[in-house]
């Protein structure tokens, strides 16, 4: 039987150690002063090769929701009416020949991107055309992590965990992307007793409008929200200790459907993603997370089988050197490949 909880001098000693941590983590300002000035660059590359349009540069994902690190990649979207833009393979060109290097093309995948790294402000970036929905959903992370002052460290120590322990890689035979771990974590902070995070999609509001007036899908106004979870007064180190648990031991996965969108898990049944359903194939991994605006699409069909039980094995492992009183550095530790 896993343990229910920290004892109060574990709890003491690992949330100074999760403070420290949680510190380091925190991105520069100097990198975040270089994040915009690639924005900028991009703009302005674009401009000159596309004259006439109008053309935006917005980050989302990492540096867009609050949970960047100093080393973390670059999500850019570009906004345009511009039709010539579409062509990734073109786009790729131009960036290239503005001196961006290792510029890789991926106009095939789901959401087609151009990577590339700029020598000058020494970043990776993965570019996107016209893709709101990957705003709107940055737009939503970054309200929730706003609410409540434990998500943000939480969050930024959970994806460190991720990465290195190399299980944030949703690319072919790998296991599930941060965006992924983000929604298991607010679904997890939405299921606490009392909870601390809402669901932002349920909420009724008058007044829901994004900055360019459209419709807004979920509530926003982070100051009259602030504080919504303040009846939970679980420490950091207690939650980090609950999270591991309750993926590691509780969470059913024949069974449940992590929903941000509903701030509760749905049954397989309710969802219609059965594990032999035959009509919907998203039931037939072994982690389902519901991609909240999208919501017929599981986030965890990156997960096979082989990469999900390594994945479950790596949860486990994260709890027990925490029960043993082990210090998170250790639980952290790079993986290293047999
Ligand atoms: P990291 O710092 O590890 O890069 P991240 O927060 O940028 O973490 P990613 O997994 O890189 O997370 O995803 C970046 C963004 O891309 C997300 O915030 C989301 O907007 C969008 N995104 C990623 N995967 C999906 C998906 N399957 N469906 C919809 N949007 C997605
Ligand atoms: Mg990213």
């Amino acid at each position: 039987e896993p343990k229910k909880s920290l004892d109060p001098d574990e709890e003491y000693k690992l949330s100074g150690d999760l403070r420290e941590l949680y510190d380091r983590l925190l991105p520069s300002k100097e990198s975040e002063d270089r994040r915009t000035q690639l924005c900028k660059k991009l703009e302005r590359i674009l401009d000159e090769e596309w004259p006439g349009n109008d053309i935006q540069v917005n980050m989302f994902g990492s540096s867009g929701n609050l949970l960047s690190s100093s080393d973390s990649d670059v999500d850019l979207c570009i906004t345009t009416d511009a039709k010539a833009l579409g062509d990734m393979h073109e786009l790729a060109k131009r960036l290239n020949k503005h001196g961006m290097e290792k510029v890789v093309c991926r106009a095939a995948a789901k959401v087609p991107i151009v990577k590339c790294w700029d020598p000058e402000l020494q970043l990776a970036c993965d570019v996107n055309v016209n893709n709101p929905l990957a705003l709107e959903n940055t737009r939503m992370i970054k309200t929730y992590v706003q609410l409540d002052d434990r998500v943000r460290p939480l969050a930024k120590i959970i994806k460190y965990w991720t990465k290195r322990r190399i299980l944030n890689d949703a690319g072919p035979g790998g296991t599930i992307s941060s965006y992924t771990w983000i929604c298991m974590i607010l679904n997890f902070l939405q299921r606490r007793d009392p909870p601390i995070l809402p669901s932002l999609q349920k909420m009724r509001n008058a007044e829901r409008s994004t900055a360019n007036g459209q419709p807004s899908d979920f509530v926003d106004d982070v100051d009259a929200l602030k504080g919504w979870g303040k009846k939970n007064n679980e420490s950091l180190a207690q939650l980090l200790f609950q999270f591991f648990r309750h993926y590691g031991y509780e969470f059913e996965y024949t069974k449940h459907v992590v929903s941000v969108r509903e701030g509760r898990l749905l049954s397989r049944t309710e969802k219609g993603w059965e594990t032999n359903s035959i009509d919907n194939k998203e039931g037939r991994h072994r982690l389902c997370v519901e991609e909240p605006f999208n919501t017929y699409r599981n986030l965890g069909n990156s997960a096979d089988e082989y990469s999900w039980s390594g994945l479950h094995n790596e949860i486990r492992r994260a709890f027990e050197l925490l029960e043993d009183g082990c210090q998170i550095e250790k639980v952290c530790e790079q993986y290293e490949f047999p």
